[in-house]
C-alpha cells in the first residue's frame, strides 16, 4: 500500500500478543487508530489495525504470518490505509493493497512475493509533462483542475486541487516534474501555504467527496446486444452478474471492459484460483481497445488478488480498486470497475470475522456483509465533482457473484441483489447448450430501463422501447408455450402461436446468442441493434394477421427467402438504417405473398 512518507514516521511501538493465520492481536496500542497502518515484526509485514479495544489492537496482516509470534514488535506508522493517486496509475497492475506486481516480483526475484517488500505504486523518478491550466493569482477550491498530464496516449490525467484545500494559487509551473515535486503552491484564507504535488493519497475505506449524485439517464454502452436492449445498465449504475463456474462471468465483465463506452476500466480480479487470474493478467495487456486500435492497458488498472495471496489482502483489494476508479470520475471520466469475483471478497470478510471470533450471522458471514456490500456498491454512481467547473463523472461497478451450487438464495448474492439494479442471471444450462452470453431472458432485469426512454426515443429510435417491449413478450410467450408443447406436442398449437415460437427463436439464435470471441459480433452498436431486433420483430407484427388466414400454411412461412437471411442480416456489420428498412419491407412482401 502507499504509504504517505512524508507524513508521520513510526511512533511508539507494541507488542505481539497473539496471531491467529493472517490475524494479529497486540498490545500496547492505547494510541493506534481504526484502520491505521502498522508494521507487524521485524520483517515489518503490512498490516491494518481492524479493532480496539483500549491498550489491545486486532490488526489484518497483508502477508504471510508464517514465523511471527508473541513478543514481537508492531510499529505504528500515524496513517490510514490509503492509495497512492498520481499518473502513472493506468497500465498498472497491482496487488490488493497496491503494490505493483511487476516490481515486488522482480524485487523477491521469484513469481512467489517475498514479504515486508515496500514497492512504490507509481514511478516516482518518472518525469511527466506537466501543462498548467489556472494561472498565478486564481480562487482555486476543492477537486479544480490545476493542470493536466497525458498519462496514455488515450488519457488526459487532470491534477486536481485535493479536497481538503482551497485558497489562492501563489505559484504554478509547467515543465517535467516527477509526481512527488511541487507543481503548485496555495494560499489558504487562514494564511498557510500548501504545497501541491502530483502524488496525493486517499484512505480507501471512504468514498472520495463528490457535490452530489445525478440521477441516470444515459446506458452504459457495451456493444452486447442482451446487455444494451434487455438489461441495459446506467453509467453511473450498479450491476450484478450472479453464476455458477463455467457461466461465462469472466468473458462477460471482459468484452465490457473492452468495448463498453466508459474511458476507464478498473478490474479488479479478487481470489479466484490462481491460474485464472493468470489467464485474466496475461490476456488483458493484449486487448485491443476497438476505439483507438491501442491497447486496453492504457485506459486500464488491474487489481489482482488470487486465492494463493493472504486473505486480508483480498478483502482490501476492492477498496483499493474503487478508490482507484473513484479518483478518475473525479476527472470527470466515465469509469467502470469490474469486481470479479465480489464472492471471494465476502468470504475474506467471513475468514477475517471468525479469526476475531464476532457473532457469525448466516452461513457464517458476518452480520455487516449487507451493510459492506452496499457501502461498497453505493460508491457506484454519476455524479457532480468537486470544483467550480460542474464535472460530471460516472462510477459504474458490476460485480460477479458466485453463489455455490447457483443458488441465489444465499447471504452474498442476497445482499448484492438488493443494491443492485441490473442483474444479468447467468444460466449452467444455457451455458452447457451453449447460448452464450448465457444471461437467462426470463430472470434478468435491470431497474433503468424507465430511466432510458427519452435517452432510446432521442439518440437511438422513436420506437426503440416498444420494440424492445414486442421482443421481450414474444421471449415470455414461447416459455409459456413451450410448456404446452412439452405436455402435448406442437400441433396442438395454432398458427399464430407457432409464429411466436419461430420469432422467438430467431431473437434468441440472430440476436440474443452473441460470440465474444468472434471480433465482427462481439461488439454491436445501439443502432444496428435496434435495426436487427426491430427487423425480427416485424416477422410478428407483419405475420400477426396474415398467419390467421385461411389459405396461409406454415410450411411456407419457414421457406421465406428473408426467414433464411436473418443470420447474415446480423453478421451483416456495415448495416445502415436503409438496409434494415429495405429488409423490413421485404418481409412484408415475402409474408403477402404466402397468401396471394
Ligand atoms: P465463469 O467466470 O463464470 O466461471 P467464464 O467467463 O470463464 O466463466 O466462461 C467459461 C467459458 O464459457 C469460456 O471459456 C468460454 O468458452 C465460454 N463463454 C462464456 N461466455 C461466452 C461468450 N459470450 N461467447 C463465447 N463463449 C463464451
Amino acid at each position: 500500500m502507499s504509504t504517505e512518507k512524508d507524513t508521520q514516521t513510526v511512533t511508539n511501538t507494541g507488542e505481539i500478543t497473539r496471531v491467529t493465520g493472517p490475524l494479529v492481536r497486540a498490545r500496547g496500542m492505547s494510541e493506534a487508530k481504526l484502520y491505521e497502518v502498522v508494521q507487524v515484526s521485524a520483517d515489518r509485514l503490512l498490516g491494518e489495525v481492524i479493532e480496539l479495544h483500549g491498550d489491545e489492537a486486532a490488526i489484518q496482516v497483508y502477508e504471510e504470518t508464517a514465523g511471527i509470534g508473541p513478543g514481537d514488535p508492531v510499529y505504528r506508522t500515524g496513517r490510514t490505509m490509503s492509495v497512492a493517486l498520481a499518473p502513472g496509475l493506468l497500465e498498472s497492475i497491482y496487488d490488493g493493497v497496491q503494490r505493483p506486481l511487476k516490481l515486488i516480483e522482480s524485487a523477491s526475484n521469484s513469481c512467489f512475493i517475498k514479504r515486508g517488500i515496500d514497492a512504490d505504486p507509481v514511478d516516482m523518478s518518472k518525469q511527466w509533462a506537466f501543462k498548467p491550466v489556472v494561472k498565478v493569482g486564481a480562487t482555486v477550491e476543492p477537486g479544480d483542475v490545476l493542470g493536466e498530464v497525458q498519462e496514455t496516449s488515450v488519457i488526459n490525467h487532470k491534477v486536481m486541487v485535493p479536497p481538503d484545500i482551497a485558497g489562492t494559487v501563489e505559484s504554478i509551473e509547467s515543465g517535467d516534474k516527477t509526481v512527488t515535486e511541487t507543481i503548485a503552491t496555495i494560499k489558504a484564507a487562514d494564511g498557510t501555504v500548501h504545497d501541491v504535488a502530483m502524488l496525493q493519497y486517499w484512505p480507501i475505506r471512504t468514498a472520495r467527496p463528490k457535490k452530489n449524485k445525478v440521477f441516470p439517464t444515459e446506458p452504459l454502452r457495451t456493444g452486447g446486444r442482451s446487455i444494451d436492449t434487455f438489461f441495459p445498465i446506467a453509467k453511473g449504475g450498479a450491476g450484478s452478474i450472479p453464476g455458477p463456474f463455467g457461466a461465462g462471468k469472466t468473458v462477460t465483465q471482459q468484452s465490457i471492459s473492452k468495448f463498453c463506452d466508459a474511458e476507464v476500466i478498473v478490474y479488479v480480479g479478487c481470489g479466484e484460483r490462481g491460474n485464472e487470474m493468470t489467464e485474466v493478467l496475461s490476456e488483458f495487456p493484449h486487448l485491443v481497445d476497438p476505439n483507438t486500435g491501442e491497447s486496453l492497458m492504457k485506459r486500464t488498472i488491474l487489481v489482482a488478488n488470487t486465492s494463493n495471496m493472504p486473505v486480508a489482502a483480498r478483502e482490501a483489494s476492492v477498496y483499493t480498486g474503487i478508490t482507484l476508479a473513484e479518483y478518475y470520475r473525479d476527472m470527470g471520466y466515465n469509469v467502470a470497475l469490474m469486481a470479479d469475483s465480489t464472492s471471494r471478497w465476502a468470504e475474506a470478510m467471513r475468514e477475517i470475522s471468525g479469526r476475531l471470533e464476532e457473532m457469525p450471522g448466516e452461513e457464517g458471514y458476518p452480520a455487516y456483509l449487507s451493510s459492506r456490500t452496499a457501502e461498497f456498491y453505493e460508491r457506484a454512481g454519476i455524479v457532480k465533482t468537486l470544483g467550480s467547473d460542474d464535472r460530471i463523472g460516472s462510477l459504474t461497478v458490476i460485480g460477479a457473484v458466485s453463489p455455490p451450487g447457483g443458488d441465489l438464495s444465499e447471504p452474498v448474492s442476497q445482499a448484492t441483489l438488493r443494491v443492485t439494479k441490473t442483474f444479468w442471471a447467468l444460466d449452467a444450462d444455457l451455458a452447457y447448450k451453449k447460448h452464450f452470453p448465457s444471461i437467462n431472458w426470463l430472470n434478468s432485469y435491470s431497474l433503468y430501463v424507465e430511466n432510458f426512454g427519452d435517452f432510446w426515443r432521442d439518440q437511438v429510435a422513436p420506437d426503440f422501447a416498444e420494440v424492445r417491449r414486442a421482443a421481450m413478450e414474444l421471449l415470455e410467450k414461447e416459455s409459456k408455450l413451450m410448456e404446452i408443447v412439452r405436455l402435448v406436442g406442437m400441433e396442438s398449437l395454432s398458427n399464430t402461436d407457432k409464429l411466436v415460437l419461430e420469432v422467438a427463436r430467431m431473437i434468441r439464435e440472430d440476436f440474443l446468442f452473441q460470440d465474444a470471441f468472434d471480433p465482427e459480433d462481439a461488439f454491436t452498436p445501439l443502432d444496428r441493434q435496434y435495426g436487427l431486433l426491430k427487423s425480427l420483430v416485424t416477422f410478428y407484427t407483419e405475420g400477426e394477421e396474415v398467419v390467421t388466414n385461411p389459405e396461409f400454411d406454415f410450411a411456407d412461412f419457414k421457406k421465406m427467402p428473408t426467414v433464411g437471411e436473418t443470420t447474415a442480416l446480423k453478421n451483416n456489420i456495415t448495416a445502415t438504417a436503409e438496409d434494415y428498412q429495405t429488409f423490413q419491407d421485404r418481409i412484408r412482401s415475402d409474408l403477402q405473398a404466402l397468401v396471394k
